[in-house]
């Protein structure tokens, strides 16, 4: 269990129920259906829902399905199964959709406050009309219609009378507002598209401000936790909130009631704090779907990909994303966080949690000449150096085995304490060998080692202690499991793949050597992994079955980790 970080909003929310202000505390998380969560989305889910568990409060899932173009039914799909995996449990399923009528009602409750209008406007002359940050922005030319004008239009929009873009309705707040949101925002738009949820039934749609901020209130959410950019925002959140009144307004909601959606109104209060961003990756919606439908990944899921189907595919652990963003805290500070900071924490989550294993990733024969043809034996090794509790497993040992083939050098570099010519090297949990002969093709490439074993070296013999330099691990060849194992690495080869001052996209900067398909060999206790389970394979990192190809006949790894951070050298 991580230490957890004293931050700002966790000292809010603890303030509000100490002092009794919510009996129970409420937050939401709020995906737009556009594309597969990443990272950045784990940091407010781990937020947003480890907050409620915290605190004993709740968390709603709530689809922000305003925008209907652009939605996904696989969209929908994915988000639900990766806040789950993330390990958490949402009080209630909700759409914004479901609160559609209850935003109409609200409309129709501003036009008759005097607070909102029909606009004739088009797209381009209500930007020119906002003015710029140094200028007050004019007044629109239908800003004076009376309210029953306001409200037969607004009703014929609803019917489907008006064009996409002919006509919108905006609030009436302040076209001089030193707050540019202030400036008569828009509060629905006609777009004669269907929706999944509501089909055909709105040819209007609420705009993100007026939609986000009554169905925080509807859903009765305590903090309304948000990124950074919407802050000037707060004040038009606050507005709609204060000026629908929703609480003492109960014929507004009366359509949930009716339709078994329990509603209790609050005064939400937003609070913002600063994405999250990591380097060597890209995390804009947007930039992940063009890397799947251009194929540059091979999908959402692609274990490259930050997103959280990739992450997953790729071995991490729900506990290493919610360590990771627990210690990374919250702030309102801006900033890019170290891949290497994530890949640590992931490493701190499998060394305690990962049963170790033998593997060779590039296998290079190593013949044991002082062993019969026949020699099996059955080693007893443990599952975990640290921790008994993962027991022992049997590995089969004989004459003939698999190394490492960058454990053998013929002409070794200074330093190098692993297998040479001449030289010795222990065989872990077996003894020390000693390379008699190199054997090479025709080529001159060296296909296999000729050792002897030295049997007075072996675990319980008097000689077992007998120092040497280095200790190798193996597999041996007839009975260990031809596996796939594939290696990877960050997807970009630039910390800021968004920075494109140099002219190259981040398109141009995708690693190529980001994937490496390696086919080698793994004990028979590995072959027998379910799918995701998670292991170290010995002096090489930490693995996983794959989810979908892995089976026990055809192993298939994919490295989640190396051990060490190599990336620097
Ligand atoms: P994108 O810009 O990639 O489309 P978004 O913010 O529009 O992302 P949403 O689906 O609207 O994506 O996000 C759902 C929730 O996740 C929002 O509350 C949003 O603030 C939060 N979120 C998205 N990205 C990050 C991030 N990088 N760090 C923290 N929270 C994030
Ligand atoms: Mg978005
Ligand atoms: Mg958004």
């Amino acid at each position: 269990t991580p230490v957890l970080q004293q931050h700002f909003i966790r000292q809010i929310v603890r303030e509000d129920v100490t002092s009794g202000k919510h009996a129970q505390i409420r937050t939401r998380f709020p995906p737009e259906p556009n594309g597969y969560l990443h990272l950045g989305h784990a940091k407010s889910i781990c937020l947003n829902y480890g907050l409620a568990v915290e605190f004993g409060g709740i968390c709603n899932l709530r689809f922000d399905d305003t925008n209907p173009s652009k939605e996904d039914l696989e969209f929908v799909e994915a988000i639900q199964r990766d806040v789950n995996w993330l390990g958490f449990e949402w009080a209630e399923l909700r759409h914004a959709s479901d609160y559609f009528e209850v935003f109409y009602r609200s409309a129709l409750k501003l036009i008759r406050l005097g607070l909102a209008y029909v606009d004739d406007l088009s797209a381009d002359e209500v930007r020119e009309y906002r003015g710029t940050l140094t200028e007050p922005g004019r007044n629109s030319p239908y800003r004076e219609r009376s309210v029953e004008e306001n409200l037969d239009l607004f009703r014929r929009m609803r019917a489907g009378e008006f064009a996409d873009g002919s006509k919108t309705l905006r609030a009436k707040i302040d076209m001089a507002s030193g707050n540019i949101n202030l400036r008569d925002p828009a509060l629905y738009r006609v777009r004669k598209v269907h929706h999944q949820n509501t089909g055909d039934a709105w040819p209007i749609y609420p705009m993100y401000d007026f939609a986000h901020s009554l169905s925080d209130a509807l859903e009765g959410i305590t903090h309304s936790l948000c990124t950074l950019e919407f802050e000037d925002h707060r004040p038009l959140y606050d507005w709609c909130v204060d000026k629908v009144d929703l609480a003492h307004d109960p014929e507004l909601w009366e359509p949930l009631l009716a339709a078994g959606l329990p509603t209790v109104p609050s005064k939400p209060r937003q609070i913002e704090f600063s994405r999250g961003n990591l380097n060597y990756t890209v995390m804009s919606k947007r930039k992940l779907i063009t890397l799947v439908s251009e194929n540059l990944v091979d999908g959402w899921d692609d274990p490259r990909m930050p997103t959280l189907a990739g992450i997953r595919r790729r071995g991490f652990t729900p506990a290493s994303i919610r360590l990771f963003w627990e210690r990374i805290g919250v702030s309102k500070q801006n900033s890019t966080i170290d891949m290497s900071v994530l890949e640590g924490a992931v490493r701190d989550d499998l060394d305690g949690t990962a049963p170790r294993r033998l593997a060779v990733i590039d296998p290079l024969k190593l013949v044991i000449t002082n062993l019969d043809e026949a020699h099996a034996e059955s080693l007893t090794f443990p599952n975990h150096p640290k921790d008994e509790s993962f027991g022992t497993r049997s590995v089969p040992f004989s004459r003939e085995l698999w190394i490492e083939r960058d454990d053998f050098a013929e002409v070794p570099p200074k330093g190098f304490h692993r297998l040479k010519p001449e030289g010795e090297v222990r065989l872990r949990g077996v003894g020390i060998v000693r390379c008699d002969e190199v054997v090479k093709n025709a080529d001159g490439d060296v296909v296999e080692l000729r050792c002897t074993l030295d049997l007075a070296s072996r675990t319980g013999m008097p000689g077992a202690d007998r120092k040497v330099k280095g200790t190798i691990h193996w597999v041996s060849a007839r009975d260990a499991v031809p596996a796939v194992i594939r290696l990877y690495d960050r997807l970009f080869d630039l910390a800021d793949p968004d920075d494109d001052s140099d002219g190259k996209t981040y398109k141009d900067h995708i690693n190529p050597h980001s994937r490496h398909i390696a086919h080698g060999y793994v004990e028979p206790a590995a072959a027998g992994a379910a799918r995701e389970d998670r292991v170290q394979f010995e002096r090489l990192g930490y693995f996983v079955a794959d989810m979908h190809d892995h089976t026990h006949a055809a192993p298939v790894f994919n490295r989640v980790v190396t051990l060490r951070d190599s990336w620097a050298k």
